[in-house]
């Protein structure tokens, strides 16, 4: 067997089974080798009745005391129950919807079985529980792996598929030098993906799991070190800073000690005469903007230009916006391609950027395609909101004399992550939140107050206020009626709201001439209750916005609800949050807690990670690394570090065996963020 071999080889494995695999990315035999187990189930868990509480499953060895009821519901809803006898406890297993099981356990029969009890009373259950004759218990007390829900193909199939590859004979290439492997004392690969696939203890799953870490660790360290050049010199000079003292001391406001020190550091980045590659991280809201526009101000008033990248074209125009109105009277020309601009005009600013009038320009993406050329470009700055990925940031590096570079991130990573991200960069935070901000006031509620949350939103727009309702969708959609669509909502606010108020909706579907259009009207004031859908989630910045109602709450997630919040209290006005859901889960429920409770970034997404475990931590795979897979980027710095230091080390080999590894390596990496990048 080999590993490219199609999955459809496999015994059991029809067209149908194939295409349902196909649609879980597993086409062939390796890919199915390398869909790994989500857990394991393992029943080695004794425990007295009192121990299984709800959330935790136990085994226990009881007797079968009778035949056991079952009683139909209806349609094939059934509830089979029947008697046992544990240490002389009385206990009735009850199984759902497995009518079948009548008969199977026998009368007088000694049985292990594993599952959650209840305790109601004096009475015990057992629930659902897997089970095994205690004499011929079989594979019952091995772990036992639970792969990921495929419709049609049930944990067991792919256990046998598992099964027949392994015994086939399978060449398991380990790619990884031999000499290097026994350096750091791991396992084979082939040993690896069997202990994962088939373990025997827990500790062969670790050190399985151990290896696949491994591999996934140092390719992300070698792709990012094949990224990142040495700290390359730069022949950018910056001698004058008058324009940009008299730009702070003019500002309306005066800057936080934070961004005072962010703006010591680039400056200090500007005099060592290396180029600068400067994450700034601040929460939503710390006021990074303006640290954009101090830095651009500076390269424009020493000859170079500054382009700026937003994620969204809404952004772009905002930006501008904040940009002209701060720079106003520094006499720096700021231009903003976006594509919406007629071929005329667009072509005329480009000529601008070329002959070096235009010293600052706002864009989204645009900016990088090859068509804009620079005259001067001294420094790029991304507003990253995490929406960028790895490989455009590159792209627009590349352009012109290698210009400064400064990404700007509400994203709280932690330093190593943000190393692992970004490759070599220095990191500067802005932790705290301008004087006089007032911590928004945020409430959950379900449908049943909407009335009442509009006649609150009424009474702010009353004190000329404006607010935000926010839902998830574009269009009502049948199989999910009670998940709020835009439409339904405008609909019923149009109204609910007289003619005194104006409404406006905006979502991504609307033209860029109308979507600007609404914004404008917006920040002008003219428009006082905004619909939109999350499209308003980053960057908006009016500080007349007092409250945002967020509707069908439980479809967004913690850092979107973060974000969507922070578009109020942005200003000196009390502001307001009111998380709107129906749903009932405990899962939901303590999702919206999280928001409800808290108002840092950083906790936001602890919770949020101690809540969803890793994997997309906090909107983490938005940023274009590949796919972490059994890696988990906060549990696992340690390795990410040590394997740092191998991935240094393979970089600098001559030796043949460690070069071809390099290139396949290298080249894995490059495909998987090629795949994120067209997401
Ligand atoms: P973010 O970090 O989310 O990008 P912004 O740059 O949009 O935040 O700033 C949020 C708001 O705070 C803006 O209205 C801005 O004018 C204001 N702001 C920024 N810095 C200060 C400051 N030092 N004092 C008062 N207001 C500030
Ligand atoms: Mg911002």
């Amino acid at each position: 067997m080999d590993w490219d071999d199609s999955i459809l080889t496999l015994k059991g494995v029809g067209p149908k089974r194939g295409t349902a695999l196909e649609e879980h990315q597993i086409k062939s035999v390796g890919n199915l080798v390398n869909f790994y187990p989500k857990r394991y189930i393992d029943r080695n868990v004794s425990g007295s009745l009192d121990d299984g509480t709800e959330s935790k499953a136990i085994t226990i060895k009881a007797l079968v005391c009778g035949y056991g009821r079952l009683q139909r519901i209806r349609g094939n809803l059934s509830i089979f129950s029947i008697p046992l006898l544990c240490e002389e406890v009385k206990i009735t297993a009850v199984f759902f919807n497995q009518p079948y099981l009548k008969g199977v356990l026998k009368d007088n029969q000694e049985y292990y079985f594993y599952g959650k009890t209840e305790k109601n009373g004096e009475k015990f259950k057992i629930m659902n529980p897997q089970f095994a004759p205690a004499n011929n218990a079989g594979r019952f007390f091995e772990l036992t792996p639970v792969y990921s829900k495929i419709p049609g193909i049930p944990n067991d199939a792919i256990r046998k598929m598992l099964v027949q590859i392994f015994s086939g004979h399978l060449e398991i290439e380990d790619g990884l030098p031999e000499s290097i492997r026994k350096n750091y004392q791991l396992p084979t690969m082939a040993s690896a993906l069997e202990a994962i696939h088939f373990p025997k203890t827990k500790a062969a799953v670790f050190n399985g799991k151990e290896r696949l870490k491994f591999n996934e660790a140092l390719k992300i360290n070698m792709g990012i070190l094949s990224n990142a050049g040495e700290s390359k010199f730069s022949n950018i000079s910056i001698n004058t800073f008058e324009g940009m003292k008299a730009l702070i001391g003019n500002l309306p406001y005066e800057l936080t000690q934070s961004q005072k020190s962010v703006i010591d550091d680039i400056l200090e980045d500007f005099k060592n005469g290396h180029v600068m590659n400067r994450l700034v991280q601040g929460d939503v809201g710390s006021g990074k903007t303006v640290i954009a526009v101090i830095s651009a101000c500076l390269m424009a008033q020493n000859g170079y230009q500054t382009a700026y990248m937003a994620p969204t074209e809404i952004l772009a125009q905002q930006h501008g916006r904040s940009f002209n109105t701060l720079l106003k009277n520094s006499g720096v020309s700021v231009e903003i391609i976006t594509g919406s601009l007629k071929t005329k005009e667009r072509r005329e600013i480009l000529e601008r950027v070329a002959n070096g009038e235009t010293s600052v320009v706002i864009g989204t993406h645009a900016l990088i395609q090859d068509s804009v050329d620079y005259y001067n470009l001294g420094l790029v700055i991304t507003d990253e909101q995490h929406r960028f990925g790895v490989k455009q940031r590159g792209r627009l590096s590349l352009k012109g004399n290698q210009p400064h570079t400064m990404v700007m991130s509400a994203t709280p990573i932690p330093r190593t992550l943000a190393l692992i991200l970004y490759g070599d960069l220095s990191v500067s935070y802005i932790d705290e939140l301008p004087k006089g901000r007032k911590p928004i006031k945020t409430y959950c509620y379900d449908d049943a107050s909407l009335h009442k949350i509009f006649s609150f939103l009424e009474s702010e727009m009353k004190k000329n206020r404006q607010v935000f309702v926010i839902c998830p969708f574009i269009e009502a959609s049948e199989e999910m009626s009670e998940v709020k669509d835009i439409e339904s909502v405008y609909s019923v606010i149009a109204k609910r709201f007289d003619e005194n108020y104006n409404i406006g909706f905006l979502h991504s579907r609307l033209g860029n001439d109308e979507k600007e259009e609404i914004i404008k009207a917006f920040n002008q004031g003219e428009i006082q209750l905004l619909v939109a859908t999350s499209i308003i989630e980053v960057g908006i910045d009016v500080p007349n916005v007092s409250a945002i109602a967020i509707l069908s709450a439980e479809r967004f997630g913690l850092s979107q609800l973060h974000q969507l919040r922070g578009r109020v209290g942005r200003g000196e006005h009390q502001s307001f949050c009111f998380l709107v859901t129906n749903s009932k889960s405990p899962e939901t429920l303590a999702r919206m807690e999280v928001i409800v409770k808290n108002r840092s970034g950083k906790k936001i997404a602890d919770e949020d990670y101690r809540l969803r475990g890793p994997g997309d931590y906090f909107g983490f795979k938005q940023h274009g690394l590949p796919d972490f897979g059994v890696l988990n980027p906060m549990d696992d710095m340690a390795l990410i570090q040590k394997t740092r230091e191998l991935a240094e080390t393979l970089f600098n080999s001559t030796d043949k065996e460690v070069m071809a590894y390099r290139e396949k390596v290298l080249k894995t990496f490059f495909k998987e963020v090629e795949e994120i990048s067209l997401n």
